[in-house]
C-alpha cells in the first residue's frame, strides 16, 4: 500500500510529541473532516496551526494541550487554509492573534457553519449523502473567529525566540493554502497540501500549482513533515502527493484534449488510480472526480464544474459504484 506514513511516529488519536518543541494533534482515520492540528512551543508563547471542525473537538484539543499552554499560551493561531476543519474552532482560542493568507480570509466567509449545519439536517437523499461525509461533526453554535491578520506571499513569525515561516502556497487544495516551517526543529506543518493515506482534493487547483508547493517544500530542509490528514510523514509523502498529482493532471489533461466528457475521464481514472501500486489503497479515491473537473476547468475556462452537491454524489457513486476500482477504505 503507498502510504508513507512514518513508522516512528504511529497514529493515533491525540497529541503526538515530535521533538524540538513541536506537537500534531493528530484525528485518525484521516477521511472527511478528519484533520490534524499542530503546537509550536516557544518561550512562554505557542502558535497553534488550525482547529477542528467543531467546537467539541477542538475544546477536547486544546483541553489536551493544557498542561503545556499553561506556560506557553497560545499567542497566535494560523490558519492553514478556509476549510471548516481548519478553522470552525477558532472562537475557542482566545486572545490569541489569528493569521491567514489574504486569499485564505477572503474564503472563510464562503462557507458559512450555519450551511453546513442546515446540510446536516436536510431530509431526502441530499442529506442522507451530506451526512454520510460530515454527520459525526457538531456545526451548532459555530461563529468563525475570523484572522485579524492577513499576509501575502511569506511571513515570518517569532514565537517565544523561535523562528517559524508562513509558506503561501495556494492556490491548490483551496485559494490560499499556507505551510508553516519551522526551521530549528527541521518540521513544517503543511495544511491540506498534504493528505497521507488518503486523496488529496484540489478545489482550487490548477495542480501544477500545488505540484510546485510539492516541490517547494522537498527543498526546505525538513524531517519531520504533518500533513493536514492522515499520519506524520517524511519527505517520502510530499512525493507520493506529488506524484498523484503530476499523473491526474497528464492523465486527465490527455482525455480532455481528446475531447473525452470530465465524468467519463473521471471514471476511467478512478480505474486507472486503483490498478497503480504506489496510489492504491488511499482512501476517498472518490475524489478524483473533483480533481478531474479542476484540469478541465483550469485547460478550458469555458468548462462548467457541477454544483458542489452534485461533486459529492460524484464522489460516493465512484467509490461505492459496482466495478468500483479502489479496495475501499
Ligand atoms: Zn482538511
Amino acid at each position: 500500500m503507498g502510504n508513507a506514513g512514518n513508522g516512528e511516529h504511529g497514529y493515533r488519536h491525540g497529541l503526538q510529541e515530535l521533538g524540538h518543541g513541536c506537537f500534531g494533534y493528530m484525528q485518525p482515520d484521516g477521511s472527511w473532516g478528519w484533520s490534524n492540528a499542530g503546537l509550536v512551543v516557544g518561550d512562554g508563547a505557542s502558535l497553534l496551526v488550525d482547529t477542528l471542525f467543531d467546537l467539541k473537538l477542538t475544546a477536547q484539543m486544546l483541553a489536551t494541550m493544557g498542561p503545556i499552554t499553561s506556560t506557553a499560551p497560545i499567542a497566535t493561531l494560523v490558519n492553514t487554509h478556509a476549510n471548516g476543519d481548519h478553522c470552525y474552532g477558532n472562537q475557542l482560542v482566545e486572545r490569541a492573534e489569528i493569521i491567514a493568507s489574504a486569499a485564505t480570509a477572503h474564503e472563510m466567509a464562503e462557507v458559512p457553519p450555519s450551511m453546513m449545519a442546515a446540510l446536516n439536517r436536510a431530509p431526502g437523499e441530499v442529506g442522507e449523502m451530506f451526512r454520510s461525509f460530515f454527520g459525526a461533526f457538531d456545526f451548532d453554535g459555530i461563529d468563525v473567529a475570523m484572522p485579524t491578520r492577513t499576509f501575502e506571499h511569506r511571513l515570518d513569525l517569532d514565537i517565544g525566540g523561535r523562528e517559524v515561516q508562513l509558506i503561501e502556497v495556494g492556490p491548490a487544495h483551496t485559494a490560499g493554502d499556507t505551510i508553516a516551517y519551522v526551521p530549528d526543529a527541521r518540521t513544517v506543518f503543511t495544511g491540506d497540501i498534504l493528505f497521507i493515506g488518503g486523496t488529496p482534493i484540489v478545489w482550487a487547483g490548477p495542480l501544477d500549482n500545488w505540484v510546485a508547493a510539492c516541490d517547494l517544500m522537498l527543498g526546505l530542509d525538513i524531517e519531520t513533515v504533518v500533513p493536514g490528514h492522515g499520519p506524520v510523514t517524511d519527505k517520502r509523502g510530499i512525493v507520493e502527493v506529488r506524484d498523484y498529482l503530476a499523473f491526474v493532471d497528464r492523465e486527465a489533461g490527455e482525455r480532455q484534449a481528446a475531447g473525452m466528457d470530465a465524468w467519463d475521464a473521471a471514471r476511467e481514472l478512478a480505474a486507472a488510480v486503483g490498478a497503480r501500486e504506489d496510489f492504491r489503497g488511499w482512501g476517498e479515491f472518490g475524489r478524483i472526480a473533483v480533481n478531474v473537473e479542476t484540469v478541465y476547468r483550469h485547460r478550458d475556462p469555458s468548462h462548467r464544474t457541477p454544483d458542489v452537491i452534485e461533486q459529492f454524489r460524484r464522489m460516493a457513486m465512484l467509490e461505492s459504484g459496482p466495478g468500483s476500482p479502489g479496495p475501499g477504505h
